[in-house]
């Protein structure tokens, strides 16, 4: 693998056929089979953007799911979807979520085919992402377990089988996606490291988890307010992630107020660089991108970084996101050819 392999935090805007744009959990606008056909051509425009903008390691934007955590508890038993409940997401916003009425179990794979296609569609490495299991708890009412340690527990073994499986289908990395991690600082080491261990464990592939301060929807926007000049919530799990079997960890940088010599505190693993701001409608410019993967390798060895997004890009437009994936490649480029000599 070449110097700085640029990559994506996950998700892809869907097009207009498959889904409603602009917007987030947008429901499919296809049934039947003509929807599962329709997801694999999404997956497919998925690939060719980011191959022809020279992303070294894809994702399938996340094209197959609705939302990135409810999708897959669809798939398992123990969850009632008709029967909501309202409560607080990682304590900044109301939802309706599904209630555990018992014990969660996973009873066929949920996206094994999926990350299958994947591969078979690309010769390039493939990374992909799972709901991590903390997140998976905050995203849920529990009426059967009455323990956020014990469902996460649960939910780490079920995602472990599905992980393990993914990982035989050819995937280079499997990444998990914890922003709960920068919420609920007790709870992840209490239990949380533990548990998204018990999650990668055994995987013969690369392990990541992703962190971040959420898409660029208001509820984050205007949480993000309240959290001052310094963000330094990593400050309290990079020490505990250095430590931990995770190979990679995925952050935010790009516009936002995390110091970045927070990056020095995980020492040891492969940092994905958040180097374009998803939050923004504006496409970062090639310097752009390179002033920040300059300041990053300040704290982390050229080696171990990875030119990355901040988050998923699902809520922009397809023409912004493809401006972004671009720019991300030409940043790294840049960079690159100034460490080597090319391009
Ligand atoms: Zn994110």
């Amino acid at each position: 693998m070449k110097l700085l392999p640029t990559t994506i935090a996950g998700s892809l805007p869907k097009p207009a056929w498959l889904a409603e744009p602009l917007a987030l959990w947008a429901p499919w606008k296809l049934e039947g089979n003509a929807l599962e056909q329709g997801k694999r051509d999404a997956v497919r425009l998925a690939l060719f953007d980011q191959e022809h903008a020279g992303i070294d390691v894809v994702t399938d934007g996340e094209q197959t799911r609705r939302h990135f955590v409810t999708t897959f508890i669809e798939g398992l038993e123990g969850v009632d979807f008709a029967n909501r409940k309202t409560v607080r997401i990682r304590n900044r916003y109301d939802a309706d979520v599904p209630m555990v009425v018992g014990p969660v179990a996973r009873r066929h794979p949920i996206y094994v085919d999926d990350a299958r296609f994947v591969v078979e569609e690309t010769a390039r490495p493939v990374k992909y992402t799972l709901p991590g299991p903390m997140t998976m708890v905050d995203t849920l009412y529990d009426g059967h377990y009455r323990s956020r340690e014990k469902l996460a527990a649960a939910f780490a073994d079920i995602l472990n089988e599905e992980a393990r499986a993914i990982a035989a289908t050819g995937v280079a990395v499997i990444q998990f996606d914890e922003p709960a991690f920068n919420v609920y600082f007790d709870e992840v080491r209490e239990w949380g490291m533990a548990t998204l261990e018990r999650a990668a464990a055994g995987l013969p592939c690369k392990t990541a988890v992703h962190i971040c301060y959420g898409y660029g929807i208001k509820a984050n926007n205007d949480w993000k307010k309240t959290l001052g000049s310094q963000w330094r919530q990593y400050e309290e799990t990079f020490p505990l992630l250095a430590r931990s079997t995770l190979d990679q960890v995925s952050l935010e940088c790009a516009n936002s107020h995390v110091p970045i010599e927070l990056i020095g505190l995980l020492a040891g693993k492969d940092v994905m660089v958040g180097a374009i701001d998803v939050a923004s409608d504006r496409v970062e410019t090639p310097e752009e991108v390179a002033a920040t993967l300059h300041a990053a390798l300040r704290h982390v060895p050229a080696e171990r970084l990875l030119p990355c997004t901040n988050c998923g890009m699902v809520p922009l437009s397809r023409d912004l996101a493809r401006g972004k994936l671009r720019a991300l490649a030409a940043g790294a480029a840049l960079v690159r050819r100034e460490l080597t000599g090319q391009g």
